[in-house]
């Protein structure tokens, strides 16, 4: 579903190289860990899919079902079915969150020739889907992540996911600054997601959080590039040991 090969990614404004040669390819209905150092490049990575601002592609492809995501806006890639969960989520002053998920998933089934769902049937699955979350209405009227806790921001991320149903779903350290039920919260959000067209990217720097979403796959980023991609314990290993010694052993 996801081919990453070989991409080069420099910052736009300086002669930064900061993914030196990412390979990566995730079939449908699985779910791949990005595990890593800080400063390995696992944002810039996201972004870079995500089509941000900021960076500029130096060699290399990046393809969802063959098309390719480097060439396309990032409404188009949204419309392809990329969704990316922030690391960072944004605050979108004046714009209540509720109107800007119906605005974003009537977009999303406009893209993909369904017909818009009515304010009724709107309001039917966003509040069973908040309610699963632990997101009360009153979160849902307020302007989008204006003063909400690091925790309700990165919820509101998985309802943003778990609305929109995209295909390919990339989350970056969802976890980072969640207490234990929050980040159960997130799992079950995306363990429900889960399915046979679907495939996750789960960025994470912690294993804790692959403890509630099992990975098929893990890989271990380093200085730009995937440098070892094993099994779920991989990750445990990572836990128990850091990263000094896979770094050491892919240098020797
Ligand atoms: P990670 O998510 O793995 O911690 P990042 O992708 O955030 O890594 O960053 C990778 C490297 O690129 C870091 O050294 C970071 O400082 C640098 N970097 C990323 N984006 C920018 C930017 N916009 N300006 C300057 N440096 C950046
Ligand atoms: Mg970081
Ligand atoms: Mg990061």
């Amino acid at each position: 579903m996801l081919e990453i090969n070989n991409l080069h990614v420099k910052l736009q404004d300086e002669d930064k190289a900061i993914l030196k040669g990412l390979s990566l390819s995730v079939e449908a209905g699985s779910v791949h860990a990005i595990m890593g150092p800080n400063g390995s490049g696992k944002s810039t990575l996201s972004y870079v899919l995500a089509g941000r601002d900021g960076y500029e592609v130096t060699d290399g492809t990046a393809t969802l079902d063959g098309e390719s995501l480097l060439d396309m806006e990032p409404e188009e890639r949204a419309a392809h079915g990329l969704f990316l969960a922030f690391q960072y989520p944004v605050e979108i002053p004046g714009v209540g969150n509720m109107t800007f998920l119906r605005t974003a998933v009537n977009a999303q089934r406009k893209a993909r020739g369904e017909p818009e769902l009515s304010s009724g049937e709107f309001l039917k699955v966003i509040r069973a889907k908040a309610k699963d979350l632990k997101i009360d209405a009153e979160m849902l009227k307020r302007p989008v992540n204006v003063g909400f806790s690091g925790g309700e921001k990165k919820r509101n991320e998985i309802l943003q996911m778990a609305m929109l149903e995209p295909r390919m779903c990339i989350l970056d350290e969802t976890d980072s600054g969640l207490d234990v039920d929050a980040m159960k919260l997130v799992a079950e959000g995306v363990n429900a997601l889960r399915s046979e067209g679907r495939a996750f990217l789960v960025i994470t720097h912690y294993q804790r959080l692959l403890d509630h979403i099992k990975p098929d796959v893990v890989h271990i980023m380093a200085n730009g590039r995937i440098i070892k991609t094993g099994g779920p314990e991989l990750a445990l290993e990572v836990e128990e040991n850091g990263y000094a010694d896979i770094l050491a052993e892919v240098q020797a």
